[in-house]
């Protein structure tokens, strides 16, 4: 099988990251610390091997911030896009924000996470 690669850069474009699929685990998580630190509704995300993941340009540029215990979310410094989400208690994942990804991200998201906080104002379909 061919390999899967993956691109991604921040809004402002200082940050560039390339990392080897298969992606796993692509979801929407609506817990209120994605929201606060998205903007959003929620965080979208995918799993990547830790291995396959490097930044092309720009690590000097990442900010992380430990949102709790374990977690740790990677964002840039200058335009805020928010990079990845990583748990200290497993250094062999990160997951990646999708938004972020180019070309965009063509898998599917079947996954959604902490929906007891969903926001009520979310497009109704
Ligand atoms: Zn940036
Ligand atoms: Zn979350």
């Amino acid at each position: 099988m061919e390999e899967q690669k993956l691109r991604g850069r921040c809004l402002c474009g200082l940050v560039a990251y390339e990392a080897a699929g298969p992606v796993s685990h692509a979801s929407h998580c609506y817990c209120t610390m994605c929201q606060k630190q998205h903007g959003a509704a929620a965080g979208t995300y995918a799993n990547v091997a830790r291995a396959g993941f490097r930044f092309e340009r720009g690590e000097e540029m990442v900010t992380e911030y430990a949102s709790s215990e374990h977690g740790r979310r990677g964002f840039c410094r200058v335009c805020g896009s928010t990079l990845y989400w990583r748990s200290e208690q497993a250094p062999d994942r990160i997951a990646l924000t999708l938004g972020t990804m180019e070309p965009e991200y063509d898998g599917p998201v079947e996954r959604e996470l902490h929906t007891d906080t969903k926001p009520k104002w979310l497009p109704v379909r």
